[in-house]
């Protein structure tokens, strides 16, 4: 009778812990909470009721009070089969709210059940034999109440296999290891009456749902994670959103871009029309800009980077990104200058693509936050690093807002930028770039002084000889040869055409695949320029239909960020132009091939 005192004393102590840890802690309400509570506090009440009985039944002996006692006893352990079926039951239908009309119907049933069987328990006339503690079993009744409880734990068995999807596989364990003590600690009773195990092993039930389901941290750690998961599902539509449109805006930009540029190339413009132009150029790169920093933040948030390794011309990439930003100094008192270290390589293996992308967020952000003084950038080349470093005079990074500069979409001091145009996703892509090349960047900064910003990138030189390094523009002569342009785009023929125009090339024109395979059956080409997304016809499948390929041909596509150079030519392609075109890569490749 002590040891049953004292095991009782300590779990009331143990479950007055959890009680405490229960309230101590934020959570949110809900109903299965509820029934949790109450199990906790019928258990707390019979473990008082059972210390304090037994101090007296050992004091007086008092074989009335015993006799209560276990009409009580029986209760209780009905009572709290009747809540714990009523918990599981709301755990794994996942039932949020006391109006669900399932419910209701399964709470009147079950109570029903259970209020009668404990009308027969307090109704049975007798428990003889009271002076012996075996009296547990040796009733009737008794073994009615151990028959409704084995009842319970199979039904509760069988809510969670029905509902086996709504149940975590930790969750599972838990209530197997449950439905088992409850089985064993019956078996138990029964061989070993005098321990009197029911309102203990309850304690125990309690802990473990407490530390496996009802832990008000586990609860907010599950929440979190759902909202992180939302969330992220979330961002990652808005990301494939932006990105689906920042393509779809490629093609057409091309255009203006192409043309723009096109049109300046008349020597014959007024200069209000000129500075238009000039304008518009400048808006179409600035736009560009932004929808190629919304693909690469597309490729890089979902890891499809993919690092080519194929030769470029260093020199090349810093002429073109500092021509393009030279629009973005027009009506400011701001000077460029570049200087390349005369010991640079000019060619050298890696990704073109990538190293323009990082010169020309820290380009254009120079120009666009310099109002006055000078930009310089430097590049040279020290054992197996380029060191890329562009330095300002403009407005300044504070300390605080330093901290900052690499993360996704922060524009800073946006008081005095708010003019600027800007995602802030450029230099974020450049830390994520860099890192992927195995490079670092460092930027001091200081507020009205200037900016310096240190790049530095391991690349392979090589060693490398062009047909023709300097700029094509004025010098390429193509009189007598043929091309062939494939677009289904009107204006995409109508730029390359002007960007050709000085070439003296023949220029003849398909607008679908077919209109293409018509045209190279009947005529002989020296090379054609092939758009890849084309209705009817892809340009891949146009290229596949094409039996005796004696001439070469160039993919030509604006899907220039999802796909590789090497994909292109694998697939058959002697080579590949990336859309926006450049004029001057677009002649270098026909130079090449013709
Ligand atoms: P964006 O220029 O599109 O806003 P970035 O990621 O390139 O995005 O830059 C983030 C922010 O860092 C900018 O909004 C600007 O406040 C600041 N910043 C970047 N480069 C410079 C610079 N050279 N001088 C001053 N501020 C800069």
């Amino acid at each position: 009778m002590i040891v049953n005192i004292t095991t009782s004393f300590s779990f009331l102590l143990v479950l007055a812990t959890v009680l405490y840890d229960f309230y101590s802690k934020k959570k949110v309400k809900s109903l299965e909470n509820n029934y949790f509570i109450i199990l906790t506090y019928l258990n707390v009440v019979a473990l008082i009721l059972d210390i304090v009985i037994y101090t007296v039944v050992l004091i007086t002996n008092d074989t009335f009070i015993n006799f209560i006692f276990i009409k009580i006893l029986l209760i209780y352990y009905l009572i709290f089969m009747a809540i714990l079926l009523m918990y599981f039951y709301i755990v794994s239908n996942k039932i949020k709210s006391n109006k669900n009309i399932k419910y209701i119907k399964t709470k009147k049933t079950v109570f029903l059940i259970y209020f009668i069987t404990v009308l027969l328990v307090f109704f049975f006339p007798n428990i003889n034999n009271i002076y012996n503690y075996n009296i547990l079993l040796s009733e009737d009744i008794v073994y009615f109440v151990y028959f409704t409880g084995m009842v319970s734990l199979f039904i509760i068995f069988y809510i969670i296999k029905k509902n086996i999807k709504n149940i975590t596989k930790q969750n599972y364990v838990v209530i197997f290891i449950i439905f088992l003590f409850g089985i064993l600690s019956v078996i138990v009773q029964f061989y070993i009456p005098e321990l009197l195990l029911i309102i203990p092993v309850h304690t125990l039930v309690i802990l473990l749902i407490y530390f496996s389901i009802e832990n008000p941290d586990l609860k907010l750690v599950k929440k979190l994670e759902k909202i992180n998961k939302k969330y992220l599902v979330a961002s990652n539509a808005k990301t494939e959103f932006l990105s689906n449109m920042s393509h779809e805006m490629r093609t057409p930009l091309n255009v203006i871009n192409g043309l723009t540029e096109s049109l300046l190339y008349n020597e014959k413009l007024d200069n209000k029309t000129k500075e238009d132009l000039e304008n518009i150029k400048k808006a179409s790169i600035a736009l560009l800009e932004t929808v190629g920093n919304i693909l690469d933040i597309d490729k890089i948030e979902n890891k499809k980077i993919n690092i080519k390794n194929e030769v470029y011309n260093i020199k090349h990439i810093m002429d073109n990104t500092i021509n393009l930003n030279k629009e973005r100094l027009k009506n400011k008192d701001v000077k460029i200058f570049c200087e390349i270290d005369k010991n640079m390589p000019t060619y050298f293996k890696g990704d073109p693509i990538y190293i323009k992308t990082i010169f020309t967020n820290l380009i254009s952000n120079a120009c666009k936050y310099t109002n006055k003084g000078i930009i310089s950038i430097n590049l040279s080349y020290k054992n197996s690093n380029i060191i890329f470093i562009v330095k300002d005079t403009g407005i300044g990074i504070s300390k605080s807002n330093q901290k900052l500069l690499f993360k996704k979409f922060s524009r800073l001091d946006l008081k005095n930028n708010i003019k600027i145009e800007g995602t802030g996703l450029g230099l974020a892509i450049v830390k994520e770039l860099v890192g992927n090349l195995k490079g670092s960047i460092k930027v001091e900064s200081k507020v009205n002084k200037g900016s310096i910003f240190t790049i530095i990138l391991k690349q392979t030189k090589v060693d490398y000889k062009s047909k023709k390094s300097k700029s094509l523009v004025n010098t390429i002569n193509l009189k007598n040869k043929k091309i062939l342009i494939v677009d289904d785009n009107d204006l995409n023929i109508l730029v390359l055409k002007r960007m050709l125009n000085k070439t003296n090339v023949i220029i003849d024109e398909a607008h679908d695949g077919l209109e293409c395979l018509n045209k190279l059956n009947k005529n002989k080409y020296d090379l054609v320029l092939m758009d890849i997304m084309m209705p009817k016809l892809s340009g891949v499948e146009t290229l596949s239909k094409i039996s005796n390929k004696n001439f070469p041909i160039i993919a030509v596509t604006a899907d220039a960020l999802k796909t590789s150079k090497d994909k292109y030519i694998k697939l058959g392609f002697d080579d590949y132009i990336q859309k926006p075109v450049s004029k001057d890569y677009l002649l270098e490749v026909i130079n090449i091939h013709i």
